[in-house]
């Protein structure tokens, strides 16, 4: 029963020592059955596996007997296989285990219904949070932290009591109620053998196996006897329970060896402690050297492990190689994120291309997913291949499996608008905004909609616009007629993935790398991931249906995507938790900032998981929270520095410019004091270097090329365009000025329309804009327009509340108060604002409405128009108008006066009234007998609702055309309606332009600033 400790920084040869000492003993005669090293992950566990086999075979080949239980185990996996004998001994079925996300999905289950009952469980101040995806995982964490120290549902009930904690309490309540359904759903479905017993998480396994190991004492003895020499690596990283269980078996072991290093004990968060490898009973090997990471980076590992509390551990030796090569460790400020990733970007690419370091042997590490994410997106760019990190959220958001889950929808609970068009517009259909518009209109002249159009109910449309709806068709009928044969979900999503043809698309994609490329592996991550999902869901349930597999889906986060891009042809970008057992020839510590890295914001969210922790270890409230996050902080970038085995570079932003400051992490200083710098100041912010890319030369060089005269010498432009040349002929994308944007031939010269048949369709507000600036209307009519969604919601809601006028000044703002809650605002205080301004809007309408009336009697509101204005004449077009009046009014001398609401605050000039194209239109409209009320014009009217005056809303009018006025205005119109036909489009300078989507690119006010 000897216990051996084996302490030693990153790369100092643990594990090998542990592989060592298995080797040894099993050469020695020891049954290799007797021998059980157990690692903290299923991944260290293979390679260990591996190398030991490797050592075993290299030793003695022949005379090794036949082993039926695995040498190398996670200690997870052990846990299992224990609940497995456990299992067959007591004649039970074998245990179940569920994944993260089903447990998930059971608990937004239940919280709904907690929801549903009025939440009385859980605290006051908690219930708004409950419907939230993050509590779900919070309490899900909870329940973890606690099956892990071994807290059953009723002991956190008495923890939250005495601690005076409701939300533990409600916690308790909550879990013992998780038990039960888990129990429950265990016992239904009988013809599923693995559902007759209870489903454990990961974190009940050890647990479980403790609990099991106690009640059977046979299979207890059993254990111990066999078990004669324990290795346990990694033992910094075990949560009590693990501890305990590897003290139970260690109590029946010849030799007991725990390898760790307190210095990279980084799970702190989950409970881990390094328990075991405090001093106790028994002999401690200290390892000083290490084989892994250069001198350099040893020197900066000792100099920051210096800075833990606490005295005692292992440091590292710092000599230098046999062969001279001392590494190196760089550290590095920005002057912004840009420059940061510019910074990243050019170090790996001249470790690929000047070093000649594969892709696969560089790394880099980042505190954050979002900011890993973000970093990712950047060296792609930049040409650096990525594997990108682990997608997450739900599975319904990641566009990939969104596609064909509303296939699946349709095809379960049949085909709405909405479902076509998100089928159509998505990447089964790739229709693009413009042709759908067009798709729409085409239905529309045939009296059919979208979904007509893929039920095959609409006639037929013009084969450009029928090949996309055709294509989704076809997946959509393979997905009925599967479901029609009730074939079981998996086969339905199948015949969805496969005649999507995606598969074909995103592999070619992904084989051609890129930003596209990552995109596309993406895409099929997700998809693996939806697949995973459709099989765990109909191997574990009896009667499994395609509306139980999108519910399900639709509980569930989407478990992590398996890392991208063929094996060894990309740069991991990782969090330091993932980048733990694995090593690299560089490594890239990026964005060390402060209060980032060390985070030192109290963990444990709304729940107070981590207080639970410290309740559990016996601190109390008076225990400083900040000191153990700020040293696990520092645990962890010293685990991620030993990550590198030569060259270790760390990045850092100093930036007190734009909206956010960035500030270095005060670990920068440090590790630029450790790096060889003279003082414990961080360098100064750079700016972002040249990177060493095809897109950074290509651009540098056009830069010189294209400079004005007389900014670069003639011999230096030439040398520029020579460079350019060469680049061209070896293909490098944007090298050859073919390609440059600007410089290709006009397609095509023809007007859009031609011939006197033409009818020109115009809305009176469309007549407006191009009346103002044709080519805002070309820019606009093509899909280019501001994102103003919320702004012309707010005004359809205006014009539909003043539509009906039967209605008082309170109704309408009762109304306008009920809808407001729906409107999609960023900010509550915008919210505010807008509704009060929209209140004086209505009260300003009542006002103006209540004064007209004795001049005014209103004859209807939103009236249709429809109908040619003018008939084509001396080479201009006929114009059909087609819109709607805001209301039309008769006036005391029986004319039609037309009135148009605006919500805008500047009204226009009482000349330009006169002379307003809209206003015009409706006018001819009248006076051409479109409307059935009359044909005598008595003028048209815009009321500014947006700016009061002493009548309610300041008016501005138009006077009533005479019939010699209608000639001059139908040429006006047609003149430009005839301007529709292109092929040029007039910049014309108006008071729109400050709104104008365009005016960035607007070649009027280009020439103006130039
Ligand atoms: S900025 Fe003015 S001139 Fe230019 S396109 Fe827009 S409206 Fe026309």
């Amino acid at each position: 029963m000897a216990t051996v400790r084996v302490l030693g920084g990153p790369g100092t040869g643990k594990s090998s020592l542990l592989i060592e000492t298995a080797a040894t003993r099993i050469a020695a005669g020891l049954d290799p059955e007797s021998v059980l090293l157990l690692t903290g992950s299923g991944r260290v566990a293979a390679a260990t596996r591996g190398a030991l086999t490797a050592r075993l075979l290299g030793e003695t080949p022949s005379d090794l007997p036949v082993v039926r239980e695995p040498l190398v185990r996670s200690l997870h996996s052990y846990a299992f296989a224990v609940l497995r004998k456990a299992a067959e001994r007591a004649g039970d079925p074998p245990p179940r285990l569920v994944t993260g996300a089903e447990q998930e999905g059971v608990i937004r289950e239940l919280l709904d219904g907690d929801i549903a009952d009025g939440a009385r469980s859980w605290p006051r101040e908690l219930r708004p949070a409950l419907s939230a995806a993050g509590f779900v995982t919070e309490l899900r964490d909870l329940l973890a932290r606690c099956a892990e120290r071994g807290v059953d549902p009723a002991h956190l009930q008495r923890l939250g009591r005495s601690s005076g904690r409701p939300q533990w309490v409600a916690a308790g309540r909550f879990a013992s109620q998780y038990e039960q359904v888990m129990l429950l759903r265990a016992s239904v479905g009988t013809a599923a053998p693995q559902a007759t017993v209870p489903a454990l998480g990961a974190a009940e396994l050890v647990g479980a196996a403790l609990e099991a190991l106690a009640v059977d004492t046979e299979l207890l003895a059993a254990e111990r006897a066999r078990v004669r020499l324990l290795l346990v690596d990694d033992a910094q990283h075990l949560d009590p329970q693990a501890a305990e269980l590897v003290r139970v078996l260690a109590a029946g072991a010849d030799l007991t060896m725990l390898a760790g290093d307190p210095n990279q004990a980084v799970f702190g968060f989950r409970g881990a402690e390094p328990e075991l490898l405090r001093a106790g009973a028994g002999r401690t090997i200290r390892l000083t050297r290490s084989h892994r990471c250069a001198p350099a980076i040893a020197r900066a590992i000792a100099g920051m492990a210096a800075g833990l509390p606490g005295a005692g551990w292992p440091t590292l030796d710092c000599r230098a190689d046999d062969d001279g090569d001392t590494g190196s460790v760089t550290v590095r400020v920005a002057e912004s994120a840009h420059a940061e990733a510019a910074m990243v970007a050019d170090a790996l690419r001249r470790a690929h291309l000047v070093d000649r370091l594969p892709w696969s042997e560089l790394a880099v590490i980042v505190r954050s997913a979002s900011a890993a994410a973000a970093l990712a997106r950047s060296l792609a760019v930049a040409g650096v291949p990525v594997t990108v990190p682990a997608a997450g959220g739900p599975i319904s958001d990641q566009p990939a499996a969104r596609a064909l889950l509303t296939v699946l929808e349709a095809t379960a609970a049949g085909l709405d608008g909405g479902r076509a068009e998100a089928v159509l517009t998505g990447p089964i259909g790739r229709v693009d905004p413009v042709s759908l518009r067009q798709l729409r209109r085409a239905l529309r002249r045939r009296d059919a909609d979208l979904t007509d159009a893929l039920t095959g109910t609409a006639p037929p449309l013009p084969a450009t616009l029928a090949k996309p709806v055709n294509r989704v068709r076809a997946v959509l009928s393979a997905a009925i007629r599967s479901h029609r044969r009730h074939r079981d979900p998996r086969y339905t999503l199948w015949q969805v993935w496969e005649r999507s043809g995606l598969q074909r698309r995103w592999v070619r994609a992904a084989e051609r790398g890129g930003v596209d490329g990552a995109l596309a592996e993406r895409n099929l991550g997700a998809v693996t991931a939806l697949f995973d999902i459709a099989e765990d869901y109909v191997a574990r349930t009896t009667g499994a249906t395609l509306t139980g597999l999108l519910d399900h889906i639709a509980a569930l986060q989407l478990p992590p995507v398996a890392e991208a891009g063929p094996a060894g042809a990309a740069v991991a970008v990782l969090s330091p938790h993932a980048a733990l057992d694995r090593d690299w020839e560089m490594v890239v510590i990026a964005g060390l900032q402060d209060g980032l890295w060390p985070n030192t914001t109290p963990r444990g969210g709304v729940l107070g998981t981590q207080q639970l922790l410290d309740v559990l270890d016996g601190l109390g409230d008076e225990v400083s929270a900040r000191a153990p996050l700020l040293a696990e902080e520092r645990r962890l970038l010293i685990a991620a520095m030993g990550r590198a085995r030569r060259r270790l570079l760390i990045t850092a932003v100093d930036s007190d410019s734009g909206d956010a400051v960035s500030l270095p992490s005060p670990f920068v200083a440090e590790l630029a004091a450790h790096a060889g710098g003279d003082t414990a100041d961080p360098p100064c912010p750079q700016p972002a270097p040249p990177v060493l890319s095809p897109s950074a030369v290509v651009g540098r060089l056009r830069a010189a090329v294209c400079a004005p005269d007389g900014t670069v010498s003639e011999a230096e432009r030439a040398c520029a365009a020579s460079q350019l040349a060469r680049l061209a002929a070896a293909g490098v994308p944007g090298a050859d000025p073919a390609h440059w944007h600007g410089l290709a031939d006009i397609s095509t010269e023809e007007p859009l329309w031609s011939g006197a048949q033409h009818i020109v369709d115009l809305s009176p507000s469309t007549l407006q804009t191009l009346s103002d600036c044709p080519l805002r209307w070309l820019a606009e009519r093509h899909g280019g327009t501001g994102a103003r969604a919320l702004n012309s919601t707010l005004g359809s809601v205006l014009h539909a509340l003043v539509a009906d006028s039967a209605k008082t000044g309170d109704q309408l703002i009762a109304e306008l108060e009920n809808v407001w809650a729906a409107l999609p605002f960023d900010s509550p205080w915008y919210a505010a604002n807008e509704l009060e301004r929209h209140r004086s809007m209505l009260s300003a309408f009542v006002a103006w409405h209540s004064a007209g009336r004795h001049e005014l009697t209103e004859i209807g509101t939103e009236v249709a128009l429809d109908g040619v204005v003018a008939e084509a004449a001396d080479g201009l077009p006929a114009v059909r108008v087609r819109g709607r009046i805001d209301r039309l009014e008769r006036d005391a001398q029986g004319r039609l006066v037309v009135v148009d609401i605006k919500t805008a605050k500047t009204p226009v000039s009482k000349d330009d009234a006169h002379r307003h194209a809209q206003l015009g239109l409706y006018q001819l409209a009248v006076s051409a007998g479109l409307l059935a009320d009359g044909d005598h014009p008595g003028g048209g009217r815009l009321v500014y609702v947006g700016k009061p005056s002493a009548t309610g809303a300041t008016e501005r009018e138009q006077t009533a055309l005479g019939p010699e006025d209608i000639p001059g205005w139908q040429r006006a119109v047609q003149a430009a309606a005839a301007a529709t036909a292109g092929p040029q489009f007039v910049a014309r300078v108006n008071d729109g332009c400050q709104h104008c989507p365009l005016r960035p690119s607007c070649p009027a006010h280009t020439q103006e600033s130039s």
